[in-house]
C-alpha cells in the first residue's frame, strides 16, 4: 500500500489530532525522523500552540531530540533558585523553555520546509478513531496512524481523587532591570494560603519577567483577580515597579492521586498523548519530558517491526514512575492540611541535586526514591489522615 496508490492519494501516514504541546513536538520529530511522511496536524484554534511559556530540565532533551527541539527554544539558564521559610537553595541544572510563539515558529517552519506536511488550523475534531478522524463540518480524514492529543480539558479524572495544580502569571515589563540572571523557580516564602503557595519568577529580558502566583489546592476554582492582585503585591514587595503587563497565563491543572487506566495497546484506538493521554508528571503537571519521550517514539519507533513491544516498555517504565508520583501527591493532598504542604516540598529541595531533576524528568532510580521517602516525615503531617486515609482538616 502506497500514498502513491490513487485509492490512497486521501490517506496520511500520520494525524495529529489538537495542535498544542505534544502534537507539535511529535510534528517536529517526525520532520526530521521521515521527511517524506504525509503529515497532518489538525486544531480547532486559529494559531497553533495556544498562550503558554513551557519550561523544563535542559537535559530533559533526549539527545536525538536535542537538534528538532532547538529552534523551538525561546530561553535558556544555567540553574534555578529555590526559597522556603526554611531554607534557599540555588541548583545548577540547567533550566530552559520555549512558548507558544517559538514553538509554533518552529512548526511552521517545519511544515514550509516538508511539501508533505501541513496544518489545519481552525477545525475542530469531533471523532477520533484508530484510524480516521472525522471533523466538525462532517469531512472524515484517514491515516495509518492517529494521535490524539486534545489536551488536559479532555483527562477524565475522579474530582473524589484529584488534587489541582492552578497558576496566574503576568509577562511585566518593568520600569528598571530586574537584577536576575536565572530563574527562581518556587519561591515559597510568600503567606501560605490555598493549599501549598509559591510564586515563580522567569526572568526573560533584562526588564522583562513573568511571575506566576501557584497553588497546590484541593479545589479547582481559580480566583482570577486575587491572583492578579497578588502578582502585583509580589513585584511591589521586591521593589520592582511594573511599567506593563505583555501577555497573561493561566491555567487550572488535575494532579491525579490514583493510578489511571493504561493506556491501551498499540492500534487498539487512537495514540492517547499527551496531558489527555496521562504523559505528564502528576505532581508538578510538567509535559514537556513526556511530550519528548512520546514524540521519539512516534518518530522513530512506531513503524518499527517491534513497534507494540517498545510500546509497551514505554507505557510499563511511565507507570512505575506514576507509581511513586501518586504516592507523593496522595501525602501531599491526603495527609497535609492545606497550610502545611508547603513543609513537603521544603524537605523535597533538600534531596541532591541529580534525585531531585530525574524526580522533574520522572527518571527516579530506586535510590532517588528511597532520598525522597526515608528518614523522618516532613512536619505537619496528619497521623490521623494517614492511619483513616481521609484527608488532613485544616
Ligand atoms: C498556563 C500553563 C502553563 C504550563 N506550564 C508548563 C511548563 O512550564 N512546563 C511543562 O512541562 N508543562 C506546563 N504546563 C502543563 C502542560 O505541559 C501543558 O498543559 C501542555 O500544553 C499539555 O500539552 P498537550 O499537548 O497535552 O495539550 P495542549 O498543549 O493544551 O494542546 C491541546 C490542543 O488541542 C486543541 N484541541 C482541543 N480539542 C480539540 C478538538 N476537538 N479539535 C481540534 N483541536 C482541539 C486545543 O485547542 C489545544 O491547542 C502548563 C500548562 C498551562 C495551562
Amino acid at each position: 500500500m502506497s500514498a502513491a496508490d490513487p485509492t490512497n492519494a486521501d490517506l496520511h501516514d500520520v494525524i495529529l489530532v489538537g495542535g498544542g504541546l505534544a502534537s507539535c513536538l511529535a510534528l517536529l520529530a517526525l520532520a526530521a525522523a521521515r521527511p517524506t511522511a504525509r503529515v497532518l496536524i489538525v486544531e480547532r484554534a486559529h494559531a497553533l500552540c495556544g498562550n503558554h511559556t513551557w519550561c523544563f530540565h535542559a537535559d530533559d532533551v533526549p539527545p536525538e531530540l536535542a537538534d528538532v527541539l532547538a529552534p523551538a527554544l525561546a530561553h535558556r539558564w544555567p540553574g534555578y533558585e529555590v526559597a522556603f521559610p526554611e531554607h534557599a537553595r540555588s541548583l545548577a541544572s540547567p533550566y530552559a523553555c520555549a512558548t507558544s510563539e517559538s514553538l509554533a515558529a518552529a512548526v511552521h517552519a517545519a511544515i514550509a520546509a516538508h511539501p508533505s506536511y501541513a496544518a489545519r488550523l481552525g477545525t475542530a475534531v469531533e471523532e477520533v478513531g484508530t484510524t480516521y478522524v472525522v471533523l466538525a463540518s462532517g469531512e472524515r480524514l484517514r491515516a495509518r496512524r492517529v494521535v490524539d492529543a486534545r489536551g488536559p480539558a479532555h483527562l477524565v479524572t475522579d474530582p473524589a481523587a484529584c488534587g489541582y495544580q492552578k497558576f496566574v502569571g503576568l509577562e511585566l515589563d518593568l520600569a528598571a532591570p530586574h537584577g536576575l540572571d536565572r530563574p527562581l523557580l518556587m519561591d515559597a516564602t510568600v503567606p501560605q494560603q490555598d493549599g501549598f503557595r509559591f510564586v515563580y519568577v522567569l526572568p526573560l529580558a533584562e526588564r522583562r519577567v513573568l511571575v506566576e502566583d501557584t497553588y497546590f489546592s484541593d479545589a479547582p476554582d481559580l480566583a482570577d483577580a486575587e491572583l492578579v492582585a497578588g502578582i502585583h503585591g509580589y513585584v511591589a514587595a521586591r521593589g520592582w515597579r511594573a511599567a506593563e503587563v505583555v501577555r497573561e497565563e493561566r491555567g487550572v491543572l488535575p494532579l491525579p492521586l490514583e493510578m489511571p487506566a493504561a493506556p491501551r495497546a498499540l492500534g487498539d484506538g487512537p495514540l492517547v498523548a499527551g496531558y489527555q493521554g496521562g504523559w505528564f508528571h502528576p505532581t508538578t503537571g510538567y509535559s514537556m519530558p513526556l511530550a519528548l519521550r512520546l514524540a521519539q517514539f512516534i518518530a522513530h519507533g512506531i513503524e518499527e517491526p517491534d513497534a507494540a513491544e517498545r510500546w509497551q516498555l514505554l507505557v510499563d517504565e511511565h507507570r512505575r514512575q506514576l507509581a511513586f508520583a501518586l504516592r507523593l501527591n496522595k501525602m501531599l493532598f491526603r495527609w497535609f492540611a492545606p497550610a502545611q504542604r508547603h513543609h513537603v516540598l521544603a524537605r523535597f529541595y533538600r534531596a541532591p541535586e541529580d534525585t531531585v531533576r530525574r524526580f522533574y524528568a520522572l527518571r527516579t532510580t530506586r535510590a532517588d526514591r528511597a532520598r525522597i521517602l526515608c528518614g523522618r516525615p516532613p512536619r505537619g503531617m496528619s497521623w490521623r489522615a494517614v492511619l483513616t486515609g481521609q484527608r488532613a482538616a485544616g
